[in-house]
């Protein structure tokens, strides 16, 4: 068994737009973080996302209401590199940046929804993501993993590579480790339509990401 840098036990690193961070975004990194033993849950807002329209929110903007999230949480970190580069966010450089930086043997472990997961073949080099990190993909209401709805490509990968939570802490990447989380049907989209229409956002993200949204007038 790989044993991990000192100190270094499994990094969660959880990437999204966060425009704007919600409870899904922060139960699934909680979650996360209990059930797959990981050490720390590092929150890594995008900059520009190669496969999305421009988000409501500036990167800054973006980079702060999930500082203001996490700001109670010692379980995470917040990398503020990818609202900070020039160029468009694409999960591999982050990746290769990481393990450049923590090294060859720390357990990484990339943090998807479910969503997300099943979109991993349009991302660039997917298939090296596994060389980097392993992959955790949380459940999300109205997505499911059965193996006859995933793109075949990724249906090969999770029958080679499929784990459990016991795995992510004996090898520094290659696994997918499926997990379960109290099922949160919130979405950013569906955040900015109701303030778009002027409609309360209240229990649907943290108190003081919806000071920051109301004092900055974002998604009007
Ligand atoms: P949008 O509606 O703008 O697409 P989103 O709410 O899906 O945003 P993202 O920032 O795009 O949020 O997502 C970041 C990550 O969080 C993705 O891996 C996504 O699958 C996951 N995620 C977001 N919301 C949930 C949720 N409610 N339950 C489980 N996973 C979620």
């Amino acid at each position: 068994m790989t044993q991990p840098d000192a100190g270094g036990g499994p990094l969660g690193l959880f990437g999204g737009t966060f425009d704007p961070i919600h409870y899904g975004h922060l139960r699934l990194a909680e979650t996360a973080r209990e059930a797959l033993g990981l050490e720390r849950v590092r929150l890594i807002p995008a900059g520009q996302p190669p496969h999305r329209e421009a988000p409501g929110a500036s990167g800054q903007a973006r980079l702060a209401m999930a500082r203001l999230a996490v700001a109670d949480n010692p379980g995470f970190e917040i990398d503020p590199a990818e609202v900070e580069a020039e160029q468009a966010s694409f999960t591999i450089l982050t990746l290769e940046r990481l393990r450049a930086a923590l090294g060859p043997a720390r357990p990484l472990v990339l943090l998807l929804g479910l969503d997300a997961f099943l979109g991993l073949p349009a991302w660039r080099r997917w298939e090296a993501l596994f060389d980097f990190a392993h992959i955790a993909v949380a459940n999300r209401p109205g997505y499911s993993l059965d193996s006859a709805a995933l793109p075949p490509p990724l249906a090969t990968q999770l029958a080679e590579r499929q784990a459990t939570a016991a795995a992510l802490g004996e090898a520094p990447a290659g696994r997918i480790v499926p997990f379960s989380m109290t099922p949160l049907a919130i979405s950013a989209t569906d955040i900015r339509n109701r303030a778009a229409s002027g409609n309360s956002l209240r229990y649907l993200l943290p108190p003081p990401v919806l000071d920051y949204i109301s004092l900055h007038q974002l998604y009007l």
